[in-house]
């Protein structure tokens, strides 16, 4: 099962992951992006190639 997690020392908040995940993996809560639903994953890795922070660590 994937494990999604944001490095919240890398991570700048731009929530880019939230808007670009199709399976609702990541949501915003209180003004800041966590991940929500690892377990949700299909592995796109479009979370990772869209960060600009580099702080999305994926494993499968
Ligand atoms: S790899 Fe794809 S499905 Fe998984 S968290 Fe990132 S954007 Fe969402």
């Amino acid at each position: 099962m994937p494990v999604v997690e944001i490095d919240s020392d890398l991570c700048e908040n731009s929530q880019t992951c939230e808007a670009v995940c199709p399976e609702d993996v990541f949501a915003i809560e209180n003004g800041l992006v966590k991940v929500v639903s690892s377990a949700d994953c299909t592995l796109c890795w479009k979370c990772v190639e869209n960060c600009s922070s580099g702080a999305i660590r994926l494993d499968d």
